[in-house]
């Protein structure tokens, strides 16, 4: 990492050897004992010892989807289990609905179109809130939809959308939610709000490196795969849960032994802070983070919620290059933040912060803001972003 982490070009002045901190929404940094765990020796995935592992990380996962239903964990990243979904629920020419407010809702409609689905999209700014009352109605002006897809947390933008209004104003269709970002550091009661697919991916929230896709579904969402003639074979659900019922659980083809290992001691580390007190301390670095970005000066991209406990974005001030000030804050100070993308590349920045973060985290990001913005000649007061993200955990009493 050492070599690979190193700023490329270090300005002969500056005697400073940066850390490196990856603050970006996915990969995310993860514990050490999650790395240690990826060094073990591979086990294989037909014994008794991978068993007991993956018994343990299944029962975590409905921990932490908070469902009963079944889910099924895939060598693949998070579209791959989203594209799984779509073959396994509907027959080319159904007609689904899909929220577009960023980069992944646009995904989803794109992809429901390259198989055959009739897709009704519904639009809405970058940076916006889906509304739920207006899927309501394009549901009621179209009875033959039979799905509807929505994010949880809108990753390209940091928006988080009501997916419990959503799950509502999607009782009578199938209600699939990407809560790739969104699963461990925002609220999402699968069963008790009646969301009948989550999909979800290890290298986000759940603190864990890329590699897996997973995919949780319901009584209802099994119906629809009953009666579904999409073509299918690696996402097979009748395939994973023929595997899963046997005991121990298996999955049908190989798993990605090593980071399923590693998944476990991350399920278990969040479920030992406990769920409830995670989705706290995201909020938390939600707000520091936001206030950050106010006191330095800058606009917010997106609403100033705590729903938006995810991903923070910001607007890059007039008179800067976004790109540059990305790749200063990395270059100078070795923390990587993620740029804009699509028709946002340049124009906002993003400070992920869904997984393994904590308060200090935050604070060094936008110190390290400030000090890129005072050299790219942005008038910025040093300490103005820092103090209004300390004073936001000093409040709550997080970091005394
Ligand atoms: C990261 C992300 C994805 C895509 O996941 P991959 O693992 O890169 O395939 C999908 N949706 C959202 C909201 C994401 O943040």
């Amino acid at each position: 990492m050492e070599g690979r982490c190193r700023p490329k070009q270090r300005r002969k002045v500056s005697p400073m050897q940066n850390k490196y901190r990856l603050m970006s929404p996915g990969p995310t940094p993860i514990p050490p004992e999650v790395s240690a765990a990826g060094a073990l020796p591979i086990i294989h995935h037909r014994t008794p010892e991978f068993g007991e592992v993956f018994t343990r990380v299944n029962e975590n996962l409905k921990r932490v989807f908070l469902t009963e239903n079944d889910i099924f964990t895939y060598a693949s990243s998070g579209t791959g289990a989203f594209e799984g979904a779509l073959q396994n629920l509907f027959s080319p020419g159904d007609k689904v609905l899909v929220v577009n407010n960023g980069n992944f809702g646009g995904r989803w409609a794109k992809m429901g179109r390259a198989f055959g689905l009739e897709v009704t999209e519904l639009t809405y700014e970058w940076g916006q809130k889906a509304d739920n009352e207006e899927v309501a109605e394009a549901l009621a002006a179209d009875p033959q939809i039979k799905g509807a897809v929505c994010v949880l947390s809108e990753t390209s933008t940091g928006t988080v959308n009501d997916i419990r209004g959503f799950a509502k104003a999607t009782e009578n269709v199938l209600t699939i939610v990407d809560a790739v970002s969104g699963l461990g550091c925002c609220e999402l009661r699968t069963d008790e709000w009646g969301v009948d697919v989550v999909v979800a991916g290890s290298q986000k929230a759940l603190m864990t490196p890329p590699g897996l896709g997973f995919v949780s579904v319901s009584e209802r969402a099994w119906k629809a795969h009953e009666e579904s003639r999409m073509p299918r074979y690696y996402f097979d659900w009748t395939a994973a849960k023929k595997a899963y019922r046997k005991d121990p659980p298996q999955t049908p083809w190989t798993p990605a032994v090593s980071v399923i290992l590693q998944l476990d001691l991350a399920l278990r580390q969040i479920l030992e802070e406990g769920l409830e007190n995670v989705l706290e301390r995201h909020v938390l670095l939600g707000r520091a983070a936001r206030a950050g970005v106010k006191g330095m000066g800058l606009r917010l991209f997106g609403p100033d919620e705590d729903m938006n406990a995810a991903v923070t974005a910001a607007w890059v001030p007039e008179g800067v290059d976004g790109k540059q000030l990305v790749r200063m804050v990395f270059r100078e100070h070795g923390i990587q933040v993620a740029g804009g993308q699509g028709p946002m590349e340049g124009r906002i920045f993003r400070i992920g912060h869904c997984g393994y973060f904590d308060a200090y985290d935050i604070i060094a990001t936008v110190a390290a803001l400030e000090l890129a913005l005072e050299s790219l000649g942005y008038p910025v007061e040093l300490g103005r972003g820092v103090g209004a993200a300390q004073r936001v955990f000093s409040k709550s009493g997080v970091a005394a």
